[in-house]
């Protein structure tokens, strides 16, 4: 069979000050920057990605490709109706050239896109895609564990499955999962039913880990359906994506989705699965603490010859923020903090008055808090020793960017007190040792360890920590959604688990 591959991904904060625009989608960042044609079949080899993935577990099922157009960028607020409809029209206007050759779609998408003119681009995207290709060839999709997935993707789509590990090191494997079921509906002609159900509360980023219940017990749950059969017919597979919860829109938060051989049996397993999810709910929010008593917290503990990893997840870049507010670094300043290395501030201005500097020298800098993500703040104004510098090209060593050359741009290692900064040019996750280590920084023998990151750091620093720690800082992605203002969210919806208020 020939399968036309494509995707665009965004998880898009519409509360975050910057929007995505398409010098965002266009440009390498941690993955690959925008593909189209023969090398997009190739960009995402042996990567933890869900293109990369599907290419090769259908490659090893014998069929072949037209390829369409793909793409990322990093998380922020909505993509702008420009970029949206550029990347959209490369993706529909190579279809439309190819739709007589193919016999189904595969796009690897992110699931929680907003964009300047539309609360649900994936929605619009597939809606859009099925119009090309018409009612009989079959449109499948990969989504991200976060996505918001609506009515308008799930009716577009003939089958649509989400990650099942937060931190995502099942990318690829969510690719290829979706290839061999393409390949089994297409053998056997199979038309699955479907249901769709989303749950009435939010869960927070960092509730949502599948390190710990109850988000671990049930992936196992739901893995153990997949390509299984009951006497009323067959099973293709489940998902629950637990949403992305800074989208102020109609369909934002948790839902279940299944895919059975009758609209029974479909409604039957996603029934199931939604009671245990709201069985749970209460347990999806974890103890949040302030910067202040995270620290006191550490000191008091004392060193154990392993770190205790501070999560600064309300400036999470994997989830809106700009990496770049410093309310835990004046924290640590502030108590005089020694043994402790914090990453990856993102302050292009700063990394190059390093480079000019030069290592070695001490610089006048005013770090950080340039770009409104926490607007009361302001930098650190102080003067800074220049450790390291490097070009920020840095080849992933952790399990999450797994095979990722990461492209941090100019970067230089600072010190203040007794606290080293990587400081970087270009907004990433925190969630790769490697950030640290090719500046000299060993990441285990640090007392404190400050990541910009919600969930995806533990895959490579939970091992050497001896205590995560998730820290409310002043950032764009809240940790308690109680704090934003929804206008759109559907009515009814809990904002937090466990909790009764409403938007
Ligand atoms: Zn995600």
């Amino acid at each position: 069979m020939k399968i036309a591959v494509g995707g665009f991904q965004h998880e898009t904060n519409t509360f975050a000050p910057m929007k995505a625009d398409w010098a965002a989608f266009e440009q390498a960042d941690s993955w690959p920057g925008f593909q189209s044609g023969p090398p997009l079949l190739t960009a995402c080899r042996g990567m933890n990605i869900p293109l990369g993935g599907f290419v090769s577990e259908a490659q090893a099922l014998g069929h072949s490709f037209e390829p369409l157009a793909w793409c990322h960028a990093t998380p922020s607020g909505p993509v702008t109706q420009h970029a949206f409809e550029q990347v959209s029209n490369f993706i529909l206007s190579r279809l439309v050239d190819v739709v007589g050759m193919v016999d189904a779609v595969y796009l690897d998408l992110h699931g929680a896109m907003v964009t300047e003119h539309l609360e649900d681009g994936e929605g619009a995207l597939l809606q859009s895609v099925r119009d090309v290709i018409g009612p009989d060839l079959f449109l499948v999709a990969s989504l991200d564990l976060h996505a918001n997935v609506t009515t308008a993707m799930v009716d577009a789509a003939d089958f649509l499955t989400a990650y099942r590990t937060y931190p995502h090191v099942d990318m690829a494997e969510t690719g290829r999962r979706t290839a061999r079921v393409l390949d089994r509906m297409v053998r056997e002609e199979l038309r699955p039913a479907k249901a769709f159900h989303k749950a009435d509360f939010l869960i927070p980023l960092t509730g949502s880990c599948t390190l710990v219940d109850p988000a671990a017990s049930l992936y196992v749950d739901l893995a153990a359906l997949d390509g299984t059969s009951r006497d009323s017919g067959y099973i293709l597979g489940a998902s629950f994506a637990t949403g992305f919860s800074p989208a102020d829109i109609g369909e934002c938060g948790p839902s279940v989705f299944s895919y059975a051989e009758t609209p029974a049996l479909a409604q039957t397993l996603v029934d199931h699965l939604l009671q245990d999810v709201e069985s749970h709910e209460a347990d999806f929010s974890a103890k949040i603490w302030t910067p202040d008593a995270a620290i006191s917290h550490a000191l008091s503990a004392g060193p154990s010859g392993q770190p205790i990893v501070m999560a600064d997840t309300q400036d999470n870049p994997g989830a809106g923020g700009n990496g770049d507010t410093v309310g835990i670094l004046k924290s640590l300043m502030a108590k005089k903090v020694s043994g402790a290395a914090l990453g990856v501030l993102f302050d292009p201005g700063s990394a190059a008055a390093a480079h000019e500097a030069g290592e070695g020298t001490d610089v006048r800098l005013e770090l950080g808090a340039h770009t409104g993500g926490a607007p009361d703040e302001t930098p650190v104004a102080e003067t800074f020793r220049v450790l390291r510098l490097s070009d920020g090209e840095v080849d992933a060593t952790g399990p999450y960017y797994d095979g990722a050359r990461l492209s941090l741009g100019p970067t230089a290692l600072l010190e203040v007190g007794g606290v080293k900064i990587v400081v970087g040019s270009k907004k990433v996750q925190c969630a790769d040792q490697a950030m640290f280590i090719h500046l000299g920084v060993e990441p285990a023998k640090q007392d404190i360890l400050v990541v910009k990151s919600s969930v995806h750091f533990r895959a490579d620093f939970g091992p050497i920590a001896s205590d995560v720690l998730v820290v409310a800082s002043p950032g764009p992605n809240p940790a308690d959604h109680r704090t934003l203002t929804y206008k759109n969210l559907r009515p009814g919806v809990r904002l937090m688990p466990g909790t009764e208020e409403t938007s």
